[in-house]
């Protein structure tokens, strides 16, 4: 899918998912727009699993201000376009907020991830990543 690249947003020299943004990493692009890109999590944990990402580096809900309100929504919005698109009846939309909230990427991104069958399937996955010292 072609990259949109967008020079006015500020973006971070060695942050993954600002190289994302610019296309100096592939990603597999689900959605795109002026101020927001999707694309596939690299190590998925359910049949879908997508992350949503402003084109500007803001470290995470942590760190968020009152100007970024309209990104903010329009991620939620895109979210649910998403979770439709991808014709899941239900689904989780995680934000790992700080180290020590599980955020390895310091770059706000919302998980959104669903299509399991069975909602007990996640939750065996989850007691086993837990185990292994895992995080979301
Ligand atoms: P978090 O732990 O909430 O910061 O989530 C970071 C997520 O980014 C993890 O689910 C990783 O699998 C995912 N991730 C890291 N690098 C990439 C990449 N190059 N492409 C896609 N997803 C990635
Ligand atoms: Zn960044």
């Amino acid at each position: 899918m072609l990259i949109i690249q967008c020079c006015k947003h500020k973006t971070v020299k060695n942050c993954i998912f600002c190289q994302i943004v610019k296309g100096k990493i592939p990603a597999n692009f689900v959605y795109q727009d002026k101020d927001l890109v999707a694309f596939q999590d690299i190590n998925p944990i359910a049949p879908v699993h997508i992350l949503i990402i402003p084109r500007k580096h803001i470290v995470g809900i942590q760190t968020i201000q009152d100007k970024d309100q309209r990104i903010l929504g329009k991620m939620l919005l895109v979210a649910k376009k998403l979770a439709e698109q991808n014709k899941l009846k239900g689904y989780k939309l995680v934000i790992n907020c700080g180290k020590l909230g599980g955020q390895r990427v310091l770059h706000l991104h919302f998980h959104l991830v669903g299509g399991w069958k069975d909602l007990k399937k996640y939750h065996q996955w989850i007691e086993e990543r837990f185990r292994e010292g895992g995080v979301l």
